[in-house]
C-alpha cells in the first residue's frame, strides 16, 4: 500500500485520476490486515482499488465530481465498499469522473481534468474517468465505476482495459449517488478479464436495502475461464459498424470477429433495426430521472449552501444555481421539461416506447446467438479540447453503449487493438444473467 501510494503521486501529475488520495486510511487499513494476516482464500486481500467519487465511503469526502458535494463525507459505506473491504481490498483514493455521472469526457468534474493513460492530449473517456486512467497508468490494478449509458465501458476502451457493467439488479446499488435509477449499475475496471471475472464475485449478489438485486444465485464467474469457445454463437448488428463509426474501429472489430472464427465461433451479421433511436430515448429517459433523484441537492440535506439569502426558495435556488455545473443543470432542465404535463405525451412516452422497441431488437437477436459483439464506442478517444459547441454531438458517441443499459443487460469492453496509436473497445453483449459467457468469450479473446 505504501508503494502504491508512492507510485500515485508520481503518476498523478501525468493523468489526474483521484479527486482524493485516502493515504492515512488506506495505511491503516493495510496495518490492520498486516495484523491479521493476508486472507489466503480472498484474492483481493491486501489489494489496493480505487472507487469512483459517487460511491458512498463512509468518513471519506464523496464528492460525485460536484461542487455540490464539495464537503460530504458520508456516514456509511456503500455496500460494493463495504463488500470489498470485507474481501481485503484496500480502498486507496476517490476517482475523479463527470460530475453526477453526467458526460463522456470526465471534462464536466468540478474539480480536475483527467488525461487519457496513453496519450495525455487525448481524454481519458467518461464519465468513470478517473477510474479508467488509474487502472490504465499502473496506478492500481482495479477500481469500481458506475455505467448508466456506457460510463465503465467507453472509459475502459479509451483506455485499452477491461471494464463490465453487470446485468442489472447483479450488484447492489445501495450507497451510490443517484442518476438514472432505471439504467445506473455499478460496474468495475481491471487490467485483465480474470481480474473482471474475480472482482465481480465479490460484488455480485442480493442486498436487501437496494430492492431491485436480484436473489438469484450467484455463480463463479471465474469458473469457465478455459479459452474454450467452440460453437459459440456470436453475432455481430450491422448498426453497430454503420455511419458515424471510424474506418480504423471499423477494421479493428473486424479483425476481432475473425479471431473469434478462428477459435471456433460462429460470428453473423444481424440487425438490431431500432439502435439509431436509442440516443435520443436515452437523453429523456436518463434525464427525467436525473431530475427527480437531483432534487435532494437541496442545500439543506447535504454539502453545498449558498449564503446570502433572502428565504427557503431563495436558499434552493441560488444553491442549485451555485452548486451544479452546466451539463448537470442541462439535464435537469430536459427531464423536468419531458416530464411535464404538457410534453409528456411527445417525449416521455415516446422514449419509454423506443425503450420497449430497443429491448425487443436484443430480445429476437438472443433467439438465436449467445452474445453479440460491436464497438465500445465509435471512434478513439478524442482531444482534451475538443468540445461541440452543440451537446448532442457529443451525446451520438454513447450510441453503442446505451442500448445494453436500457435492457439491463449485462456488457464487456475489452481491448481489440489500437487504431490511430490510441486503443479500441470490443465491446461484448450478453444475456440477463449470463455473465459467465461473456467472461468466456472475453477471456478466450484476450
Ligand atoms: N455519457 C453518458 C451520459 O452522459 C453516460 C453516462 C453514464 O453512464 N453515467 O449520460
Amino acid at each position: 500500500t505504501e508503494q502504491t501510494i508512492a507510485n500515485i503521486k508520481a503518476t498523478e501529475p501525468t493523468v489526474d485520476a483521484f479527486i482524493t488520495i485516502a493515504e492515512a486510511e488506506a495505511l491503516a487499513q493495510a496495518k490492520a490486515i498486516d495484523e491479521q494476516g493476508i486472507d489466503p482464500n480472498s484474492l483481493f486481500s491486501g489489494i489496493p482499488v480505487a472507487i469512483k467519487d459517487n460511491i458512498l465511503t463512509k468518513d471519506i469526502l464523496t464528492t460525485a465530481g460536484s461542487k455540490m458535494l464539495h464537503n460530504f463525507k458520508p456516514i456509511f459505506d456503500a455496500t460494493v465498499v463495504e463488500k470489498l473491504n470485507n474481501a481485503g481490498a484496500i480502498m486507496v483514493g476517490k476517482a475523479n469522473m463527470d460530475e453526477f455521472a453526467m458526460g463522456s469526457t470526465s471534462k464536466n468534474s468540478y474539480y480536475k481534468m483527467s488525461k487519457n493513460a496513453w496519450d495525455q492530449t487525448k481524454v481519458p473517456g467518461g464519465s468513470s474517468g478517473g477510474s479508467a486512467a488509474a487502472v490504465a497508468s499502473g496506478e492500481v490494478i482495479a477500481s469500481l465505476g458506475t455505467d448508466t449509458g456506457g460510463s465503465v465501458r467507453q472509459p475502459a476502451g479509451f483506455n485499452g482495459i477491461v471494464g463490465f457493467k453487470p446485468t442489472y439488479g447483479r450488484v447492489s446499488r445501495w450507497g451510490v449517488i443517484a442518476f438514472a435509477s432505471s439504467l445506473d449499475q455499478v460496474g468495475h475496471l481491471t487490467r485483465t478479464v480474470y481480474d473482471n471475472a474475480a472482482m465481480l464475485n465479490v460484488l455480485a449478489g442480493a442486498d436487501h436495502r437496494d430492492q431491485t438485486t436480484s436473489t438469484r444465485e450467484v455463480p463463479d464467474f471465474t469458473a469457465n475461464l478455459n479459452g474454450d469457445i467452440k460453437g459459440m454463437k456470436i453475432a455481430l448488428p450491422k448498426e453497430y459498424l454503420g455511419e458515424g463509426v471510424s474506418a480504423g474501429v471499423r477494421e479493428t472489430i473486424l479483425a476481432a470477429a475473425k479471431q473469434f472464427e478462428a477459435l471456433g465461433a460462429t460470428v453473423e451479421e444481424v440487425s438490431l433495426p431500432h439502435s439509431k433511436y436509442g440516443v435520443a430515448a436515452y437523453y429523456i429517459i436518463g434525464s427525467a430521472e436525473a431530475s427527480s433523484n437531483l432534487q435532494r441537492f437541496d442545500g439543506i440535506r447535504y454539502g453545498f449552501r449558498a449564503e446570502d439569502v433572502k428565504n427557503l426558495n431563495d436558499l434552493y435556488i441560488k444553491t442549485r444555481s451555485q452548486g451544479f455545473g452546466d451539463e448537470v443543470k442541462r439535464r435537469i432542465m430536459l427531464g423536468t421539461f419531458s416530464l411535464s404535463a404538457g410534453a409528456y405525451d411527445a417525449f416521455f412516452k415516446k422514449a419509454a416506447q423506443i425503450r420497449t422497441l430497443l429491448i425487443q431488437d436484443f430480445d429476437n437477436v438472443f433467439k438465436d446467438y449467445d452474445l453479440i459483439i460491436g464497438p465500445s464506442a465509435p471512434s478513439v478517444a478524442f482531444g482534451m479540447d475538443y468540445t461541440p459547441e452543440d451537446p448532442a454531438e457529443l451525446y451520438m458517441y454513447d450510441v453503442l453503449t446505451i442500448p445494453s443499459n436500457f435492457a439491463g443487460l449485462p456488457a464487456i469492453s475489452v481491448n481489440a487493438g489500437f487504431s490511430e496509436g490510441l486503443p479500441v473497445g470490443l465491446h461484448i453483449i450478453g444475456k440477463a444473467f449470463d455473465e459467465n459467457t461473456i467472461y468466456r468469450a472475453a477471456y478466450a479473446f484476450e
